[in-house]
């Protein structure tokens, strides 16, 4: 083997100084050996680095591709929601029978109808399909579903109502205040002055009879079939 003997690189025999290596001292050939082995490590950990990165980047693509499907997973059933809406059956509210003409918006798993007493203008509900009176019953699809479909109603209430604030309540079983055994989302449009106290909106919503029981039938008057089917017309076509 040739050697430089100036710098001790191994690639030498053309430079003047170069000579074989068993004519160099036996310390040099120590420091020889250990910057040969330095040299060697530092070339294999850039391989490892280009091929760890060469990896990195093919998890980072899949993940990238997953992703990607995963919305258009989603844009598709968005899309689909939309597309079902509105198909104007009836539907079951618990024991309720509501008339097609009531309900503005559906869903695969979910419809939205006009409220029989609204608590402020713009007061719907929100259900799922299947007729279940806890929240808790449902399956992550339903949830999903209905939660969607909540955002996409609000979103329309307030533009239609001039508004960038609603509640959202679930009386979620009988103690709660539930007076229909079918899980509903109420959603109502808020405005400044709609109630003394700001707060009054959830005392409305829960009101009870002198005797202690749930009034359905409370100091509202039920509006005409007339009145609700105006205002499903109107709300549909927003969507
Ligand atoms: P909750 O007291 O939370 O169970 O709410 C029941 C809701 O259902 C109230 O907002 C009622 O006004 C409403 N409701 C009851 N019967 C009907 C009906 N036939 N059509 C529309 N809404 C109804």
């Amino acid at each position: 083997m040739i050697v430089c003997d100036r710098c001790t690189c191994f690639a030498t025999s053309v430079v003047a100084s170069a000579r074989p290596l068993s004519r160099v001292p036996l310390e040099r050939r120590v420091e020889f050996g250990a910057r040969a082995a330095a040299a060697t490590l530092r070339a294999a950990s850039r391989m490892l680095a280009r091929s760890l990165a060469a990896r990195n980047a093919v998890v980072v693509a899949r993940l990238h591709r997953a992703s990607a499907r995963r919305i258009v997973a989603a844009t598709k059933r968005s899309d689909m929601s939309s597309d079902v809406r509105a198909r104007g059956d009836g539907v079951a509210f618990g024991p309720i029978a509501i008339p097609g003409a009531q309900v503005f918006y559906e869903t695969s798993q979910t419809f939205a109808l006009v409220n029989l007493k609204p608590v402020v203008p713009g007061h719907v509900l929100v259900c799922p399909r299947r007729s279940t009176p806890k929240f808790t019953d449902l399956s992550d699809d339903e949830i999903s579903d209905l939660w969607r479909t909540v955002a996409v109603i609000q979103r329309a209430l307030e533009r239609e109502h001039g508004t960038s604030s609603s509640t959202l309540a679930i009386q979620d079983g009988p103690l709660a205040g539930q007076t229909v055994p079918h899980v509903h989302v109420h959603v109502l449009p808020r405005r400044v002055g709609d109630f003394a106290r700001n707060d009054d909106v959830y005392d409305d919503l829960e009101r009870w009879n002198a005797d202690g029981s749930r009034a359905l039938d409370d100091d509202r008057p039920p509006r005409s079939v007339e009145e609700m089917r105006a205002e499903a017309d109107a709300l549909r076509a927003l969507f």
